[in-house]
C-alpha cells in the first residue's frame, strides 16, 4: 500500500525517515540538512501535526529555503516559540488526523539517494523545495 498522506511505494517513507535520521545523527556531513529533513518530512505527513504546526513547519522551510537563514539563526530565533512551555501553540497533533487534504507530491522521501553526504544534501533540498513548492499552494 501506499503512504496515504505522501503516496510513497509500499509505505516506505517512515522507516526511510527513521534511516536518515540515524545517517545524519552519525556523520556530520548528512546531518547539515537536518533541519530540512525534519521539516519536509512533517510537511508531508500533516496527521503528525496541528494546523499551527503545519504552518509553522511550512514557514520554517521558508525560511531554510528562500530567505536562506541559516539553522542556528532560526531556532535562536524560534526559541519562544519552540520551548514547549512558552509556545503559544501545539506543534504535535493529538488526534492524528491529518490537517491537510494532499497524496500526490513531486517528490518524497524516496527520491533521496544516499551513496555520498554530497548526493545526500543536494537531493534532500531538491526534496525540500519541490515539497515547499507543492506546500504553498495549499490553503488550511
Ligand atoms: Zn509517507
Amino acid at each position: 500500500m501506499n503512504c496515504p498522506e505522501c503516496g510513497a511505494a509500499d509505505d516506505l517513507c517512515k522507516s526511510r525517515f527513521d534511516e536518515f535520521l540515524a545517517l545524519e545523527f552519525s556523520d556530520m556531513g548528512y546531518g547539515a540538512v537536518h533541519n530540512l529533513t525534519v521539516a519536509t518530512y512533517m510537511l508531508q505527513h500533516s496527521s503528525k501535526l496541528t494546523r499551527e504546526g503545519w504552518l509553522h513547519e511550512r514557514n520554517l522551510l521558508k525560511e531554510f529555503l528562500i530567505d536562506n537563514k541559516p539553522p542556528a539563526f532560526i531556532r535562536k530565533q524560534n526559541k519562544d516559540i519552540v520551548d514547549s512551555g512558552k509556545r503559544k501553540f501545539k506543534i504535535k497533533s493529538r488526534d492524528g488526523l491529518p490537517v491537510i487534504n494532499k497524496s500526490t507530491w513531486t517528490k518524497t522521501i524516496l527520491d533521496v539517494r544516499t551513496e555520498s553526504a554530497e548526493v545526500y544534501c543536494a537531493d534532500v533540498t531538491v526534496w525540500a523545495r519541490s515539497v515547499l513548492e507543492d506546500a504553498e499552494t495549499i490553503k488550511i
